[in-house]
């Protein structure tokens, strides 16, 4: 099979790779429906975050079960099922207190940019649809293999309550789904951060009741102004910049919470500023296995529709186009078809 490679950056190639097999009784092999490209993709693609040698790219996948191995009981060839990006057991302490993502025995999934791909720990990772879902469903499925599911955790994580106010930092595809989940979890108002028409419009489809188009402190004093001076109870952190986290610290009200899920790049905080901030801060790769569930329903029943965030469908075999769209922004979210 043809499989993406990134061998350095703005270098993706599809190229020849081996077609991936069972090596474990724990694991599944799986045809892949649907994956795509993420913001997550774009530091190494970008050379912020160097790579050692030519890498396989692809970590949010859903597709149909091709063979499992022979300790494998939750799932079964033919089913359709999605996965987060770091395979879990199911079994640890950590998995049973709802961080799947720091199992103990976690592995990252990232090869599935590619038509087939094999995911350890298969009963521990996966979860199966009802049934195999209309073509049109599959791009919000996907989603919940990692952008929906962070972005729901970022809105967990910033404890987003009915009523409360709820201010989003970042207009990506994890932002967006941030701001639809805070909608679904009854916020009575949701300012997304945003300077880009096409994303303030999805924004506000998902939910967004303000748009705030300046940045930092002139982001923070929009905030300010727009709750009376008190700040946000929930402020939902979706990039991992040092301007982005500290918009967050100075937007949130005290006692409020920060949920950030944007992997920080470079981020330091100062401690003296957290102390007096009173913010309570909660955060990290999200336990996207811990929503499948929940989130699948709310999919299947067609209460959400989180695929909107993908604005270019392309051919698997032509990723590279996809990752330069969205380098270049002409692009939200690249959702790629072997
Ligand atoms: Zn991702
Ligand atoms: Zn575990």
């Amino acid at each position: 099979m043809k499989g993406t490679v990134l061998y350095g950056p703005r270098d993706v190639r599809f190229e020849e790779r081996e077609t991936p097999k069972i090596l474990k009784p724990t694991d599944a092999i799986l045809r892949i429906s649907a994956t795509c490209v993420c913001g997550s993709d774009l530091w190494p693609y970008r050379g912020i975050q160097a790579i050692a040698e030519p890498t396989p790219m692809g970590h949010e996948y859903c597709g149909i079960v091709e063979e499992t191995g022979s300790a494998v009981k939750t799932v079964r060839p033919g089913q359709f099922v999605i996965g987060s990006f770091f395979a879990s057991d199911g079994s640890c302490p950590h998995c049973h207190a709802g961080y799947q993502s720091s199992c103990q025995h976690r592995e990252f999934v990232g090869t599935a940019q590619a038509p087939f791909l094999r995911v350890p720990l298969a009963d521990g990772t996966l979860v199966a649809t009802p049934g195999i879902p209309p073509d049109d469903l599959v791009p919000s499925l996907l989603t919940l293999s990692d952008v929906m599911g962070t972005g729901w955790f970022a809105a967990v994580a910033a404890d987003v309550k009915p009523g409360g106010t709820a201010v989003v930092v970042g207009d990506g595809a994890v932002g967006l789904l941030g701001v639809l989940s805070a909608k679904q979890m009854g916020a009575g108002r949701i300012i997304a951060m945003s300077r880009h028409q096409a994303r303030q419009n999805l924004a506000l489809e998902f939910g967004a009741t303000e748009i705030v188009t300046e940045r930092g402190d002139q982001g923070v004093a929009r905030i300010r102004q727009l709750t009376d001076g008190v700040g946000a109870d929930s402020v939902l952190e979706c990039v991992g910049t040092q301007e982005s986290m500290m918009q967050s610290i100075q937007s949130v009200r005290p006692g409020g919470s920060i949920g950030y899920v944007g992997v920080p790049h470079g981020v330091m905080l100062d401690g003296a500023q957290l102390f007096f901030a009173h913010a309570r801060l909660h955060g990290g790769p999200a336990p996207v296995r811990r929503f499948l569930p929940q989130l699948i329903d709310l999919v299947w029943k067609r209460e959400i529709n989180p695929g909107k965030v993908f604005d270019l469908t392309l051919p698997l075999d032509q990723v590279a186009e996809g990752y330069r769209a969205m380098d270049e922004r002409r692009a939200i979210k690249t959702l790629l078809q072997p």
